[in-house]
Protein backbone atom coordinates (compact mmCIF):
# COMPACT_ATOMS: atom_id res chain seq x y z
CA UNK A 1 0.00 0.00 0.00
CA UNK A 2 1.60 3.44 -0.99
CA UNK A 3 2.09 5.60 1.93
CA UNK A 4 -0.45 8.68 2.06
CA UNK A 5 -0.97 10.74 5.16
CA UNK A 6 -4.29 9.76 7.14
CA UNK A 7 -5.34 13.02 6.31
CA UNK A 8 -5.41 13.15 2.79
CA UNK A 9 -7.58 9.46 2.91
CA UNK A 10 -9.31 11.24 5.45
CA UNK A 11 -10.15 13.66 2.61
CA UNK A 12 -10.36 11.17 -0.18
CA UNK A 13 -12.87 9.55 1.89
CA UNK A 14 -14.66 12.74 2.68
CA UNK A 15 -14.82 13.92 -1.46
CA UNK A 16 -16.03 10.43 -2.14
CA UNK A 17 -18.95 11.02 -0.72
CA UNK A 18 -19.64 14.44 -1.93
CA UNK A 19 -19.35 13.21 -5.71
CA UNK A 20 -21.22 9.87 -5.15
CA UNK A 21 -24.61 11.22 -6.73
CA UNK A 22 -22.47 12.98 -9.89
CA UNK A 23 -20.53 10.30 -10.29
CA UNK A 24 -24.10 7.99 -10.51
CA UNK A 25 -24.88 10.28 -13.41
CA UNK A 26 -21.90 8.75 -15.50
CA UNK A 27 -23.27 5.66 -15.20
CA UNK A 28 -26.27 6.15 -17.05
CA UNK A 29 -24.24 7.71 -20.02
CA UNK A 30 -22.67 4.77 -19.83
CA UNK A 31 -25.15 2.35 -20.20
CA UNK A 32 -26.72 4.78 -23.72
CA UNK A 33 -23.23 4.38 -24.81
CA UNK A 34 -22.94 0.82 -24.28
CA UNK A 35 -25.85 0.00 -26.23
CA UNK A 36 -25.12 2.17 -29.11
CA UNK A 37 -22.42 0.25 -29.19
CA UNK A 38 -23.66 -3.21 -28.77
CA UNK A 39 -26.46 -2.53 -31.46
CA UNK A 40 -24.37 -1.64 -34.15
CA UNK A 41 -21.98 -4.23 -33.52
CA UNK A 42 -25.21 -6.20 -34.06
CA UNK A 43 -26.50 -4.89 -36.90
CA UNK A 44 -23.61 -5.17 -39.20
CA UNK A 45 -23.48 -9.20 -37.89
CA UNK A 46 -19.73 -8.61 -36.20
CA UNK A 47 -18.25 -12.47 -35.82
CA UNK A 48 -15.42 -13.72 -34.72
CA UNK A 49 -13.95 -14.22 -38.44
CA UNK A 50 -13.92 -9.82 -38.51
CA UNK A 51 -10.96 -10.22 -36.00
CA UNK A 52 -8.55 -12.11 -38.48
CA UNK A 53 -6.73 -9.15 -39.54
CA UNK A 54 -5.11 -8.98 -43.37
CA UNK A 55 -1.76 -8.87 -45.37
CA UNK A 56 -0.27 -7.44 -48.60
CA UNK A 57 -2.75 -4.93 -50.47
CA UNK A 58 -5.56 -6.20 -48.05
CA UNK A 59 -8.56 -6.45 -50.75
CA UNK A 60 -11.73 -7.25 -49.32
CA UNK A 61 -10.63 -7.04 -45.74
CA UNK A 62 -14.56 -7.79 -44.39
CA UNK A 63 -13.05 -6.97 -40.80
CA UNK A 64 -11.84 -3.14 -42.01
CA UNK A 65 -14.90 -2.64 -43.86
CA UNK A 66 -17.23 -4.02 -41.55
CA UNK A 67 -15.64 -1.70 -38.69
CA UNK A 68 -15.79 1.32 -40.93
CA UNK A 69 -20.08 0.51 -40.80
CA UNK A 70 -19.80 -0.08 -37.49
CA UNK A 71 -18.01 3.14 -36.74
CA UNK A 72 -20.64 5.17 -39.02
CA UNK A 73 -23.55 3.47 -37.29
CA UNK A 74 -22.46 4.42 -33.67
CA UNK A 75 -21.58 8.49 -34.78
CA UNK A 76 -24.36 8.58 -36.36
CA UNK A 77 -22.58 9.24 -39.59
CA UNK A 78 -22.88 8.28 -43.47
CA UNK A 79 -19.44 6.48 -43.60
CA UNK A 80 -16.17 5.96 -41.60
CA UNK A 81 -12.68 5.21 -42.03
CA UNK A 82 -11.39 3.89 -38.99
CA UNK A 83 -7.40 2.53 -39.94
CA UNK A 84 -4.44 1.58 -38.16
CA UNK A 85 -2.43 3.99 -40.62
CA UNK A 86 -3.30 6.83 -39.07
CA UNK A 87 -0.26 7.23 -36.78
CA UNK A 88 -2.13 9.74 -34.28
CA UNK A 89 -4.31 12.07 -34.13
CA UNK A 90 -2.86 14.95 -35.58
CA UNK A 91 -2.40 12.53 -38.59
CA UNK A 92 -5.79 12.05 -38.54
CA UNK A 93 -6.84 15.39 -38.71
CA UNK A 94 -4.41 16.66 -41.28
CA UNK A 95 -5.69 13.75 -43.22
CA UNK A 96 -9.25 14.84 -43.24
CA UNK A 97 -8.39 18.44 -43.82
CA UNK A 98 -6.09 17.89 -46.06
CA UNK A 99 -8.56 15.47 -47.97
CA UNK A 100 -10.98 17.96 -48.80
CA UNK A 101 -9.44 21.19 -48.89
CA UNK A 102 -7.82 22.44 -52.60
CA UNK A 103 -5.47 25.52 -53.03
CA UNK A 104 -6.90 28.48 -52.68
CA UNK A 105 -9.31 27.03 -50.51
CA UNK A 106 -9.55 28.65 -47.05
CA UNK A 107 -10.12 26.90 -43.29
CA UNK A 108 -11.14 28.78 -40.70
CA UNK A 109 -11.14 27.90 -37.23
CA UNK A 110 -13.96 29.45 -35.35
CA UNK A 111 -12.69 28.11 -31.71
CA UNK A 112 -10.21 29.87 -31.16
CA UNK A 113 -6.24 28.82 -31.97
CA UNK A 114 -6.44 24.67 -32.30
CA UNK A 115 -4.59 22.16 -30.39
CA UNK A 116 -0.55 23.10 -30.31
CA UNK A 117 0.52 20.10 -33.02
CA UNK A 118 -1.93 21.45 -35.29
CA UNK A 119 0.10 24.50 -35.81
CA UNK A 120 2.63 23.03 -38.48
CA UNK A 121 -0.32 21.09 -40.40
CA UNK A 122 -1.69 24.77 -41.09
CA UNK A 123 2.18 26.05 -41.49
CA UNK A 124 2.91 28.89 -43.22
CA UNK A 125 3.17 29.91 -47.15
CA UNK A 126 6.51 28.72 -48.35
CA UNK A 127 7.43 27.47 -45.31
CA UNK A 128 8.49 23.93 -47.64
CA UNK A 129 7.12 21.37 -45.37
CA UNK A 130 3.55 20.39 -47.96
CA UNK A 131 1.58 21.87 -44.49
CA UNK A 132 -1.76 23.69 -45.71
CA UNK A 133 -0.51 27.22 -46.39
CA UNK A 134 2.83 25.79 -47.98
CA UNK A 135 -0.25 23.70 -50.50
CA UNK A 136 -1.71 27.67 -50.73
CA UNK A 137 -4.79 26.88 -48.83
CA UNK A 138 -5.41 30.27 -46.67
CA UNK A 139 -6.29 29.82 -42.87
CA UNK A 140 -7.95 32.25 -40.85
CA UNK A 141 -9.14 31.56 -37.15
CA UNK A 142 -11.52 33.63 -34.48
CA UNK A 143 -10.70 34.07 -31.27
CA UNK A 144 -13.36 33.06 -28.67
CA UNK A 145 -14.93 35.80 -26.65
CA UNK A 146 -13.62 36.56 -23.19
CA UNK A 147 -16.26 34.24 -21.69
CA UNK A 148 -15.38 31.73 -23.97
CA UNK A 149 -17.97 31.75 -26.71
CA UNK A 150 -17.99 31.64 -30.36
CA UNK A 151 -17.87 35.42 -31.78
CA UNK A 152 -19.99 35.48 -33.96
CA UNK A 153 -19.85 38.45 -35.23
CA UNK A 154 -16.22 38.30 -35.85
CA UNK A 155 -17.00 34.75 -37.94
CA UNK A 156 -19.58 36.60 -40.21
CA UNK A 157 -16.33 39.14 -41.27
CA UNK A 158 -14.10 36.31 -41.80
CA UNK A 159 -16.02 34.56 -43.75
CA UNK A 160 -14.79 34.80 -47.53
CA UNK A 161 -15.97 32.96 -50.93
CA UNK A 162 -12.71 31.32 -50.69
CA UNK A 163 -13.71 30.04 -47.10
CA UNK A 164 -14.62 25.83 -47.51
CA UNK A 165 -14.31 24.31 -44.16
CA UNK A 166 -15.23 25.73 -40.69
CA UNK A 167 -13.00 24.05 -38.24
CA UNK A 168 -14.47 23.67 -34.21
CA UNK A 169 -12.19 22.00 -31.47
CA UNK A 170 -14.34 20.38 -28.97
CA UNK A 171 -12.06 19.74 -26.23
CA UNK A 172 -10.05 22.76 -24.50
CA UNK A 173 -6.64 21.09 -25.52
CA UNK A 174 -3.95 22.84 -23.66
CA UNK A 175 -6.34 26.08 -23.32
CA UNK A 176 -8.00 27.39 -19.85
CA UNK A 177 -11.28 27.24 -21.63
CA UNK A 178 -14.72 25.62 -21.16
CA UNK A 179 -15.07 22.53 -23.88
CA UNK A 180 -17.87 22.79 -26.14
CA UNK A 181 -21.10 20.34 -26.03
CA UNK A 182 -22.11 18.48 -28.41
CA UNK A 183 -25.44 20.54 -27.89
CA UNK A 184 -23.31 23.49 -28.39
CA UNK A 185 -21.59 22.33 -31.55
CA UNK A 186 -24.95 21.62 -32.90
CA UNK A 187 -25.80 25.60 -32.33
CA UNK A 188 -22.62 26.34 -34.21
CA UNK A 189 -23.54 24.42 -37.01
CA UNK A 190 -26.83 25.78 -37.21
CA UNK A 191 -25.20 29.36 -37.61
CA UNK A 192 -23.01 28.10 -40.08
CA UNK A 193 -25.32 27.06 -41.85
CA UNK A 194 -27.15 30.21 -42.04
CA UNK A 195 -23.87 32.04 -42.89
CA UNK A 196 -23.34 29.77 -46.09
CA UNK A 197 -25.36 26.47 -46.34
CA UNK A 198 -22.16 24.70 -48.27
CA UNK A 199 -19.38 25.20 -45.51
CA UNK A 200 -17.92 22.40 -44.89
CA UNK A 201 -17.92 21.77 -40.82
CA UNK A 202 -15.24 20.12 -39.44
CA UNK A 203 -15.01 18.74 -35.76
CA UNK A 204 -11.78 17.80 -34.17
CA UNK A 205 -13.36 15.69 -31.98
CA UNK A 206 -10.39 14.26 -29.96
CA UNK A 207 -11.02 13.27 -25.82
CA UNK A 208 -14.69 13.79 -26.64
CA UNK A 209 -15.64 10.69 -27.79
CA UNK A 210 -18.63 8.92 -25.30
CA UNK A 211 -18.42 11.60 -22.94
CA UNK A 212 -22.18 12.29 -23.72
CA UNK A 213 -24.92 10.26 -25.31
CA UNK A 214 -24.95 12.04 -29.11
CA UNK A 215 -21.52 12.79 -31.13
CA UNK A 216 -21.42 16.09 -33.10
CA UNK A 217 -22.06 13.92 -36.75
CA UNK A 218 -25.41 13.00 -34.72
CA UNK A 219 -26.32 16.86 -34.50
CA UNK A 220 -25.37 17.89 -38.26
CA UNK A 221 -21.54 17.88 -38.41
CA UNK A 222 -20.01 16.90 -41.94
CA UNK A 223 -16.65 15.79 -41.10
CA UNK A 224 -14.97 14.67 -37.66
CA UNK A 225 -11.71 13.05 -36.74
CA UNK A 226 -10.35 11.14 -33.77
CA UNK A 227 -7.34 9.16 -32.23
CA UNK A 228 -8.10 5.86 -31.14
CA UNK A 229 -5.34 5.74 -28.45
CA UNK A 230 -8.17 8.24 -27.11
CA UNK A 231 -11.20 7.13 -26.14
CA UNK A 232 -12.62 5.17 -28.80
CA UNK A 233 -10.21 2.71 -28.97
CA UNK A 234 -10.61 1.79 -25.17
CA UNK A 235 -7.60 1.54 -24.30
CA UNK A 236 -7.07 -1.40 -26.10
CA UNK A 237 -6.70 -0.24 -29.62
CA UNK A 238 -2.73 0.20 -30.11
CA UNK A 239 -2.94 2.77 -32.83
CA UNK A 240 -4.93 4.45 -35.28
CA UNK A 241 -7.04 6.79 -35.41
CA UNK A 242 -11.02 7.79 -37.44
CA UNK A 243 -12.50 10.08 -39.47
CA UNK A 244 -16.53 9.97 -40.41
CA UNK A 245 -18.98 12.21 -41.69
CA UNK A 246 -20.84 12.80 -45.62
CA UNK A 247 -19.57 9.93 -47.45
CA UNK A 248 -18.12 12.42 -50.56
CA UNK A 249 -15.67 13.79 -47.21
CA UNK A 250 -14.71 10.47 -46.22
CA UNK A 251 -13.83 9.69 -49.35
CA UNK A 252 -11.63 12.20 -50.02
CA UNK A 253 -10.05 11.99 -46.92
CA UNK A 254 -9.39 7.98 -47.56
CA UNK A 255 -7.72 9.30 -50.88
CA UNK A 256 -5.39 11.30 -49.26
CA UNK A 257 -4.49 8.81 -46.82
CA UNK A 258 -3.63 5.95 -49.31
CA UNK A 259 -3.74 7.12 -52.84
CA UNK A 260 -6.12 8.40 -55.33
CA UNK A 261 -8.08 6.13 -56.88
CA UNK A 262 -7.28 3.43 -54.28
CA UNK A 263 -8.58 5.01 -50.94
CA UNK A 264 -10.14 2.66 -48.73
CA UNK A 265 -10.11 -0.38 -50.82
CA UNK A 266 -6.31 -1.44 -49.65
CA UNK A 267 -4.32 -1.18 -46.21
CA UNK A 268 -3.32 -4.45 -44.50
CA UNK A 269 -4.79 -4.73 -40.43
CA UNK A 270 -2.20 -7.29 -39.53
CA UNK A 271 -2.83 -7.93 -36.48
CA UNK A 272 -4.92 -4.59 -34.62
CA UNK A 273 -8.25 -5.28 -36.22
CA UNK A 274 -9.64 -7.25 -32.87
CA UNK A 275 -8.22 -4.87 -30.40
CA UNK A 276 -10.07 -2.09 -32.12
CA UNK A 277 -12.80 -3.57 -32.12
CA UNK A 278 -12.89 -4.72 -28.56
CA UNK A 279 -11.65 -1.32 -28.23
CA UNK A 280 -14.74 0.53 -29.06
CA UNK A 281 -17.08 -2.31 -27.14
CA UNK A 282 -14.67 -1.00 -23.75
CA UNK A 283 -14.72 2.15 -24.45
CA UNK A 284 -17.78 3.52 -23.18
CA UNK A 285 -17.34 1.93 -19.89
CA UNK A 286 -13.59 3.29 -19.98
CA UNK A 287 -14.12 6.80 -20.58
CA UNK A 288 -17.04 6.14 -17.78
CA UNK A 289 -13.99 5.23 -15.37
CA UNK A 290 -11.76 8.47 -16.66
CA UNK A 291 -14.78 10.61 -16.14
CA UNK A 292 -15.40 9.59 -12.66
CA UNK A 293 -11.84 9.58 -11.66
CA UNK A 294 -11.73 13.34 -13.25
CA UNK A 295 -14.49 14.02 -10.97
CA UNK A 296 -12.68 12.99 -8.40
CA UNK A 297 -9.78 14.45 -9.32
CA UNK A 298 -11.15 17.78 -9.90
CA UNK A 299 -13.02 17.41 -6.46
CA UNK A 300 -10.22 16.74 -4.36
CA UNK A 301 -7.84 19.66 -5.86
CA UNK A 302 -10.87 22.08 -4.97
CA UNK A 303 -10.79 20.95 -1.96
CA UNK A 304 -7.50 21.52 -0.81
CA UNK A 305 -7.45 25.41 -2.98
CA UNK A 306 -6.70 25.44 -6.32
CA UNK A 307 -9.18 26.11 -9.37
CA UNK A 308 -10.18 23.40 -11.57
CA UNK A 309 -11.63 23.13 -15.07
CA UNK A 310 -14.31 21.70 -15.23
CA UNK A 311 -14.86 21.91 -11.80
CA UNK A 312 -16.29 18.99 -10.27
CA UNK A 313 -20.31 19.58 -10.48
CA UNK A 314 -19.73 20.88 -14.40
CA UNK A 315 -21.72 18.55 -16.75
CA UNK A 316 -18.19 17.44 -18.96
CA UNK A 317 -17.93 16.91 -22.61
CA UNK A 318 -14.49 15.55 -22.86
CA UNK A 319 -12.06 13.64 -20.36
CA UNK A 320 -9.44 17.20 -20.07
CA UNK A 321 -9.30 17.57 -16.30
CA UNK A 322 -7.52 21.08 -16.05
CA UNK A 323 -5.59 22.25 -12.85
CA UNK A 324 -4.25 25.64 -12.13
CA UNK A 325 -1.25 25.44 -9.79
CA UNK A 326 0.75 28.55 -8.44
CA UNK A 327 4.21 27.76 -10.24
CA UNK A 328 5.92 25.79 -12.09
CA UNK A 329 7.56 23.45 -9.14
CA UNK A 330 3.86 22.51 -7.78
CA UNK A 331 3.24 22.38 -11.40
CA UNK A 332 6.10 19.73 -11.71
CA UNK A 333 5.81 18.09 -9.19
CA UNK A 334 1.88 16.97 -9.69
CA UNK A 335 2.99 15.62 -12.92
CA UNK A 336 5.72 13.55 -11.67
CA UNK A 337 3.15 12.00 -8.63
CA UNK A 338 0.93 10.79 -11.49
CA UNK A 339 3.49 9.00 -12.88
CA UNK A 340 4.55 7.50 -9.40
CA UNK A 341 0.93 5.87 -9.18
CA UNK A 342 1.24 4.43 -12.70
CA UNK A 343 1.68 0.12 -12.99
CA UNK A 344 3.96 0.88 -16.12
CA UNK A 345 7.29 3.29 -15.52
CA UNK A 346 6.30 4.00 -12.16
CA UNK A 347 10.02 3.91 -11.47
CA UNK A 348 10.84 7.03 -14.15
CA UNK A 349 11.03 10.54 -13.02
CA UNK A 350 8.88 13.02 -15.78
CA UNK A 351 10.82 16.00 -16.84
CA UNK A 352 10.23 18.66 -19.07
CA UNK A 353 11.40 18.30 -23.07
CA UNK A 354 11.08 19.76 -26.66
CA UNK A 355 8.54 17.72 -27.63
CA UNK A 356 8.58 17.61 -31.63
CA UNK A 357 4.78 19.62 -32.29
CA UNK A 358 4.71 21.87 -29.16
CA UNK A 359 5.88 25.31 -28.69
CA UNK A 360 7.05 25.40 -25.43
CA UNK A 361 8.39 22.65 -22.91
CA UNK A 362 6.36 19.80 -22.32
CA UNK A 363 6.42 17.65 -19.16
CA UNK A 364 4.04 14.36 -19.39
CA UNK A 365 3.45 11.62 -17.06
CA UNK A 366 2.42 8.45 -19.15
CA UNK A 367 2.90 5.03 -17.53
CA UNK A 368 0.93 3.40 -19.86
CA UNK A 369 0.43 0.27 -21.72
CA UNK A 370 0.04 2.00 -25.30
CA UNK A 371 2.98 4.66 -25.60
CA UNK A 372 1.22 8.11 -25.11
CA UNK A 373 -1.97 6.40 -24.96
CA UNK A 374 -4.21 8.97 -23.64
CA UNK A 375 -7.32 7.36 -22.29
CA UNK A 376 -5.11 5.58 -19.82
CA UNK A 377 -4.08 7.86 -16.70
CA UNK A 378 -1.68 10.60 -18.04
CA UNK A 379 -1.16 14.04 -16.90
CA UNK A 380 1.00 16.60 -18.98
CA UNK A 381 1.58 20.56 -18.57
CA UNK A 382 3.25 23.21 -21.10
CA UNK A 383 5.61 24.39 -19.18
CA UNK A 384 4.70 28.31 -18.81
CA UNK A 385 2.68 31.03 -17.31
CA UNK A 386 -0.38 30.26 -16.60
CA UNK A 387 0.82 27.09 -14.85
CA UNK A 388 -2.05 24.83 -15.39
CA UNK A 389 -1.93 20.97 -15.60
CA UNK A 390 -4.27 18.72 -17.77
CA UNK A 391 -4.58 15.29 -16.29
CA UNK A 392 -6.95 12.68 -18.37
CA UNK A 393 -8.10 9.61 -18.68
CA UNK A 394 -7.77 6.11 -16.50
CA UNK A 395 -8.52 3.12 -17.21
CA UNK A 396 -9.75 2.35 -14.18
CA UNK A 397 -11.00 4.74 -11.43
CA UNK A 398 -9.28 3.71 -8.69
CA UNK A 399 -6.21 3.84 -10.45
CA UNK A 400 -7.06 7.62 -10.94
CA UNK A 401 -7.44 7.92 -6.97
CA UNK A 402 -4.03 7.23 -6.47
CA UNK A 403 -2.73 9.41 -9.07
CA UNK A 404 -4.68 11.69 -7.09
CA UNK A 405 -3.36 11.37 -4.24
CA UNK A 406 0.41 10.47 -4.98
CA UNK A 407 0.12 13.70 -6.74
CA UNK A 408 -1.25 15.42 -3.53
CA UNK A 409 0.89 13.96 -1.03
CA UNK A 410 4.30 14.33 -3.47
CA UNK A 411 3.27 18.13 -2.98
CA UNK A 412 3.11 17.69 0.17
CA UNK A 413 6.48 15.80 0.69
CA UNK A 414 8.25 18.42 -1.04
CA UNK A 415 6.30 21.72 0.97
CA UNK A 416 4.94 22.82 -1.85
CA UNK A 417 1.22 22.37 -0.41
C1 LIG B 1 -4.72 14.87 -28.71
C2 LIG B 1 -5.35 15.91 -29.52
C3 LIG B 1 -4.95 16.17 -30.83
C4 LIG B 1 -3.78 15.50 -31.50
O1 LIG B 1 -3.67 14.14 -31.28
P1 LIG B 1 -2.21 13.46 -31.20
O2 LIG B 1 -2.56 12.03 -31.13
O3 LIG B 1 -1.57 13.97 -29.95
O4 LIG B 1 -1.49 13.82 -32.42
C5 LIG B 1 -5.63 17.14 -31.53
N1 LIG B 1 -6.63 17.83 -30.98
C6 LIG B 1 -7.03 17.63 -29.70
C7 LIG B 1 -8.15 18.44 -29.15
C8 LIG B 1 -6.40 16.67 -28.94
O5 LIG B 1 -6.80 16.47 -27.68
Amino acid sequence: MATFSEELLQLGRTVEEKIAGKVREIDHIVDTNQWKVIEAFQRRQVSDFHFSGSTGYAYNDRGREVLDEVYADVFGAESALVRPHFASGTHTISTALFGVLRPGDELIYITGRPYDTLHKVIGQPGDGTGSLRDFGIGYGEVALTADGEVDWEAVEAAVTPATKVIGIQRSRGYDWRASFTVQQIGEMVERIRAIRSDLIVFVDNCYGEFTEELEPTQVGVDLMAGSLIKNPGGGLAETGGYICGKARYVDQAAYRLTAPGIGREVGAMLGTTRGIYQGLFMAPSTVGQAIKGSIFAAAMFEEVGFQTKPSWQESRTDLIQAVSFASADQLISFVQGIQKAAAVDSHVVPEPWDMPGYEHPVIMAAGTFIQGGSLELSADAPIRAPYIGYMQGGLTYSHVKYGVLMALQSMKDYKLL
